[in-house]
């Protein structure tokens, strides 16, 4: 089991208070947090809230408002590189396994990617990951910043332009011929581990056919690996359902070899570097939304009416909003857009009122 210096507990709130006093609280790097893919991830977000050029029926983080494809310096990276040292001088290293760039959108729309990669690979030995849609990948600028991490994990999750335009609904100039040519091309640059994940959503992208159209791209990319992932945070998108287990073992069958299915991960989540659990609880909810339950377990050793009171205080306050999905409780950034059932069902495919 790790062991955490900074591992959040009522017990330790004091300490805590002054060990981390020197630190401003932490605005670009979070965790680390359990990773389905990455074990505990130290995660560099780079960009404001929901920046992304995608806008996936799936996105555990809201609607894209306004869609953008603009890539340019969000945040200062010089900022966010004394934000990595603070935080990784701040651990041990065997509390992580990853620094991963990760976040609130999509990574590579920050224009100072490849220097703060770059940065990070010349200050820890700890590898480093890119978790990406992969759209701007037909750019060979973003391919050779991509270059030096150890890992890049872009999405794949059609295989036809018509099926990429239902789930990921991309920004006009990030086209499928652009998505599958960028990925072809970085595979036969990068020397890295090419891990593409291919997110199932019932009545998409399971179907027998657009599996066969999706292994047929994969075969044209040759990644190490393929995860398949099911929606189990929020959904934007009301009507979105993790497929069926028969789906689920067709996907894996289709996919092939190099398939596999990746588990919601279970770990805990580090607070560190904030003066309070709250501030804490709404950074880690802004990147990665969480379940009533496991923010209760995170701070299981507050008594459970002041946890009760901190969650009220954050709903209340505007910091934070609940969003119900699955008949689940999750915890989400207050600013994040999440449509009421009504407003999402016009935006299902098939659907009288899509369109
Ligand atoms: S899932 Fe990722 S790529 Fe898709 S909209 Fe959300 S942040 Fe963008």
């Amino acid at each position: 089991m790790r062991t955490s210096r900074y591992k959040i507990q009522a017990a330790n709130l004091p300490e805590l208070r002054s060990m981390v006093n020197h630190m401003e609280t932490r605005k670009y790097v979070y965790g680390p947090v359990p990773s389905r893919r990455l074990g505990q991830s130290l995660g560099i977000d780079t960009i404001p809230l929901k920046t992304c050029n995608w806008n996936c029926v799936y996105c555990q983080l809201g609607r894209s408002v306004p869609l953008t494809n603009l890539r340019k310096e969000y945040f200062p990276r010089q900022a966010i590189l004394a934000e990595v040292r603070q935080s990784l001088n701040a651990h041990q290293v065997n509390e992580i396994d990853w620094i991963t760039f990760v976040g609130s959108g999509e990574p590579t729309l920050h224009a100072s990617t490849g220097w703060l990669i770059q940065q990070v690979k010349d200050i820890t030995k700890l590898p480093v990951a890119v978790i990406t849609n992969g759209s701007l990948l037909y750019l060979p600028e973003v391919r050779q910043e991509l270059a030096a991490a150890d890992a890049v994990l872009p999405s794949l999750d059609a295989g036809t332009p018509e099926l990429y335009l239902k789930i990921n609904r991309p920004h006009p100039e990030v086209t499928f011929q652009r998505l599958v040519n960028g990925l072809t091309a970085f595979r036969e640059e990068y020397s890295g581990k090419l891990w593409v994940e291919v997110m199932l959503v019932s009545g998409l992208n399971d179907t027998r056919q657009a599996l066969l159209d999706i292994a047929a791209t994969l075969e044209k990319i040759k990644p190490d690996a393929v995860h398949i992932n099911l929606p189990s945070r929020p959904p934007v998108e009301h009507w979105v359902q993790p497929p069926g287990e028969e789906a689920l073992m067709q996907a894996v069958v289709i996919l092939g070899n190099i398939a596999e299915v990746v588990h919601p991960a279970e770990g805990s989540f580090d607070l560190s570097g904030f003066d309070n659990p709250a501030d804490a609880i709404v950074a880690i909810i802004t990147r990665h939304p969480m379940r009533q339950v496991e923010i209760e377990k995170t701070l299981q050793r507050l008594p459970s009416e002041r946890v009760r009171q901190l969650l009220f205080d954050l709903e209340s306050s505007g910091k934070a909003k609940v969003v119900e999905r699955f008949g689940v409780r999750f915890w989400s950034a207050a600013p994040s857009h999440f449509p009421d059932e009504l407003r999402s069902i016009r935006t299902k495919p098939g659907s009288d009122r899509s369109g």
